[in-house]
């Protein structure tokens, strides 16, 4: 080392929610994708949202110049930044590149977007997380090369404003393990094989960062804790002994912290972790417990991560200052506190949330209470627990007030709950279904669909504002929604679909609705959290146990189904999926709350089939997303979310089809979970990674009707009839084609009217040419 490194802070977060209170950058991002705004005009108003972001972490406590302030910024997504820092962008976007070589920000956005048939980076979850990168392209071909300065730039704009941040970066062993190999890419070829490429420009990264003022970088490496990557752990370990060897070996940089969060790490990632010559390491003590003893800890800092970056709850602050102090017998040069992950996770502030039952505001805590929460305890540890014991006993309080408050628990749910057998949660045998069912429905061969919303247009969006603002009466407003639910329905009769759905018009979100139907949930009116890119959503607060008052869905699906002669669909969201998008209770296990849900699902499932509703989807496009990071863990959670989607539908007769919809494209881990849903058709994404799963889905022996998505509906673009049918031939060339449905990748409420009509007009054409040839 040949710089003497700066202490760490007391306290930190390692990042913090980037769309800005009341979405200032999702505006303004959107403004100027659709032309409406130039480049330095978004540049500006990011620019001042990083201010803003600044000014208010150093008011709740973080120091203005002692790297406290993480520097987590991101226009779109924080892997497609590191990526883009590091040259990776795939060829067929290399025109976009400046003259020198460079990465701007239009090429930026194209990657992340698509634009004519140069399909986008393929995007997926972040970890377990509701949140979604982009997936980076490497091959041996790549070349690595510094392409852009702009995390380098915005350290040097904090300083001109007198702050000394901490620049967050995903580090390269994540950045190469989240990637996947380019086209041009011999088979098997694996991204971390180019470790060693990519290192220098590292390297030459820190340095800028050193030059434009930073005293600590922070890389986050979350891969390393991961049991469920490509990868295997000895391989992330060994990556990350190399890769933390050449960088802490750099003779010019700023003080290192590793952080790896989001589960435990343990075994050999900790141990090479601690040994590395870099200077801190941030833990997540929030999903595991203090790692052992390790060699090399002694002039590092560790940034214990007590407090939860991932849940709203105020939770107990005593609790995260015992393991505080008993990170202290790890024997580390120095103990700090801070969140188990960034705060990307979670709202910006509980304050912003006047609606809320004061009673429950007082045991939440969003971002900014958060920020608050280390800083107590940093406090502590830097001046003694006596000066931070009002703060913590004021926790526990609100943690007991919680405990004993009325509707937290329900008898009768309970009573309810405990009564359920194994027949609960069982149908009567697939084969008897299908025929039962294929009697009722008598589709045609590779039966068309669409996954349940249609677009929610500007006009649908200000006739719910109006309505929630008073403005429009509950009966007007429902007259609206007839209205569009009649035009979507007509519309689907036009293109000639053969299973039709009512649109969702009437639900600003798919779990919210429901949240907004059931006791034990409490809604937010600004508690949005990045979902990806400039999308947002707003998840509710689970707190207490549910039921349900009354029927939610059943008046609308039963107009829709009266308008028209083929079958419309049933829309429910499944137990897991409102438990993953939604902030749920920490009191109890996830089990025994999914549960609850499931059991007033059922009820509606009832109340939908009374209703003459013979096809009824259940969303559970979150079911991979919950699936823990650990292997040890898996088998319990596939045990209780697959349970209490049986719990849901299981009432459902047998000539009744119980649809499902997954939002994603790796199905090898939860095939055997998405075999036991034992849904009569599952549709899940196909499209952005143009039909690898069918492979999958054929090898597994998959034999439910399956519909594998035709349409990428995370991007503008319009699918070519040609390409459809190359999608629906290759998916009919692995799977028995009688089990074929064909589907969009998801719902449509984010596409706009024009894509969505030809693009479901080239589906049916497609459709209808593949019909015609086999
Ligand atoms: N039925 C929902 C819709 O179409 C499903 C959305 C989802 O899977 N995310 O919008
Ligand atoms: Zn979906």
């Amino acid at each position: 080392m040949t710089e003497p490194r700066p202490a760490f802070p007391h306290a930190t977060i390692l990042g913090y929610p980037r769309i800005g209170r009341r979405r200032e950058l999702k505006r303004a991002v959107e403004a100027h994708w659709t032309g409406a705004t130039d480049e330095p005009t978004l540049e500006r108003v990011a620019a001042e949202l990083r201010r803003t972001t600044r000014e208010r972490l150093a008011a709740l406590g973080l120091g203005r110049t002692d790297s406290s302030i993480p520097e987590s910024f991101s226009y779109y997504d924080q892997v497609l930044d590191a990526a883009v820092t590091v040259g990776v962008l795939p060829e067929r976007f290399s025109g976009l590149r400046a003259a020198d070589g460079t990465i701007g920000l239009a090429a930026y956005f194209t990657a992340a977007r698509g634009e004519g048939d140069s399909l986008p980076l393929e995007m997926t979850k972040w970890f377990d997380t509701n949140y979604h990168y982009l997936v980076p392209e490497i091959g041996p071909e790549t070349v690595f090369s510094l392409s852009s300065d702009r995390l380098v730039r915005q350290v040097a704009e904090a300083r001109a404003d007198g702050f000394t941040v901490r620049p967050v970066v995903v580090g390269p062993v994540t950045l190469l393990a989240l990637a996947k190999a380019t086209d041009a890419a011999p088979a098997g070829f694996d991204p971390l094989s180019r470790l060693d490429d990519v290192l220098p420009v590292y390297v030459e990264l820190l340095a800028a960062l050193r030059d434009a003022g930073a005293e600590w970088v922070q890389l986050d490496e979350p891969a390393l804790v991961s049991e469920s990557l490509a990868v295997d752990g000895a391989a992330l370990a060994r990556a990350a002994e190399r890769a933390y060897a050449v960088l802490g070996e750099a003779a010019h940089r700023p003080a290192v912290l590793v952080a790896a969060g989001y589960a435990q790490l343990d075994g050999r990632a900790w141990e090479v972790l601690a040994a590395a010559p870099i200077d801190a390491i941030a833990i997540d003590l929030t999903r595991g417990s203090a790692p052992a003893r390790a060699a090399g800890l002694d002039g590092k800092t560790i940034v214990g991560g007590v407090v939860d970056g991932r849940n709203i709850w105020r939770g107990d602050l005593a609790g995260a200052w015992h393991k505080l102090e008993a990170l202290e017998s790890l024997g580390a040069g120095a103990v700090a506190a801070g969140t188990s992950t960034s705060l990307q996770h979670v709202p910006h502030d509980v304050a912003d949330e006047p609606d809320l039952d004061s009673r429950l505001r007082s045991w939440l805590a969003f971002a900014d209470q958060k920020v608050g929460q280390v800083t107590t305890l940093g406090l502590g540890l830097r001046s003694g627990r006596a000066t931070i014991d009002d703060e913590l006993a004021a926790a526990t309080a609100a943690l007991a007030d919680r405990a004993a408050a009325p509707g937290v628990f329900d008898g009768a749910v309970r009573a309810r709950a405990e009564r359920l057998s194994a027949s609960d949660r069982t149908r009567s045998s697939y084969d008897e279904r299908a025929a039962a069912q294929e009697d009722s429905l008598d589709l045609p061969f590779l039966p068309t669909t669409t996954i349940g919303s249609f677009p929610q247009t500007d006009e649908i969006r200000r006739t719910r504002a109006r309505h929630d603002r008073g403005e429009l009466s509950t009966l007007e407003y429902e007259d609206l929604i007839r209205f569009e639910i009649t035009a979507v329905i007509g519309l689907q009769e036009e293109l000639g679909l053969d299973v039709l759905v009512h649109g969702e018009p009437e639900r600003n979100d798919m779990v919210q609705y429901f949240a907004e139907n059931l006791d034990g949930f409490a809604v937010t009116r600004n508690g949005w959290v990045q979902s990806y890119g400039s999308r947002a959503t707003r998840p509710s607060i689970l707190w207490g146990d549910v039921s349900r008052p009354s029927p939610i869905t059943v008046d609308w699906s039963r107009f829709a189904q009266a308008l028209t002669e083929k079958p419309v669909k049933g829309m429910l969201t499944g137990p897991v999926t409102i438990l993953a998008w939604s902030f749920v209770r920490d009191d109890q296990p996830l089990g025994t709350t999914a549960d609850q849900v499931a059991l007033a699902l059922r009820d509606e499932v009832a109340d939908l089939e009374t209703a003459g509703i013979r096809i009824i989807q259940v969303d559970e496009p979150a079911l991979r997303e919950l699936l823990p990071l650990k292997r040890g863990d898996q088998a319990a959670y596939l045990d209780w979310s697959v349970g209490s989607f049986r719990l849901a539908t299981a009432g459902a007769a047998t000539a009744t089809q119980v649809h499902t919809h997954l939002c994603y494209s790796e199905f090898g881990e939860v095939i055997d979970a998405i075999r036991g849903l034992d849904a009569d058709v599952t549709s899940i994404e196909a499209a952005r990674s143009r039909m690898e799963i069918v492979a999958d889905i054929a090898e597994s022996g998959f034999d439910h009707g399956i519909g594998p998505g035709v349409y990428d509906i995370h991007s503008p673009r319009v699918p070519s009839v040609s390409e459809i049918t190359s999608l629906i031939e290759r998916a009919i060339a692995e799977i028995p084609e009688r089990r074929v449905w064909i589907n969009p990748d998801c719902g449509l409420k984010t596409r706009g009217y024009r894509e969505t009509v030809t693009s479901l007009a080239n589906i049916i054409e497609a459709t209808r040419l593949v019909r015609e040839r086999t």
